[in-house]
């Protein structure tokens, strides 16, 4: 979609440090990291949010978590663990309007989700 920012990194249109790739999902660093390992997981087909997932599409899901989990093992984070988060909508504080996963680890977390 244009003027959609991770739409250009999927298209490499702007820089960005791609980790991971494959036929449907794109992970890359976060620009702004909240802990050691902050991965942004997106599908390379434009979905603005969770919305937007219906019967036809809902295998990008499946898709995603099976990406993250091969980027935690790569990151050596899987054993440790690891968070998957996603927001959806201005009341989670989504502000970029495609649909990604935040895989956050490498350091304790702690046990509460907010
Ligand atoms: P959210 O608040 O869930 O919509 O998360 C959007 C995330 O995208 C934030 O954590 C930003 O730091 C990140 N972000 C925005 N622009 C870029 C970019 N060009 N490259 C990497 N991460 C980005
Ligand atoms: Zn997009």
């Amino acid at each position: 979609m244009e003027n959609c920012i991770f739409c250009k990194i999927i298209k490499k249109e702007i820089p960005s440090s791609i980790v991971y790739e494959d036929d449907a999902v794109v992970g890359f660093k976060d620009i702004n990291p909240v802990a050691p390992v902050h991965i942004l997981i997106v599908p390379k087909t434009h979905l603005a949010n969770v919305n937007e997932i219906n019967e036809e599409n809902a295998d990008i899901i499946a898709k995603i978590h099976l990406a993250a989990k091969k980027i935690a093992k790569e990151m050596n984070i899987h054993e440790k663990g690891y968070r998957l988060i996603n927001n959806c909508g201005p009341d989670a504080g989504q502000t970029v309007f495609h649909l990604h996963y935040h895989l956050i680890g490498g350091k304790n977390l702690g046990s509460k989700i907010l």
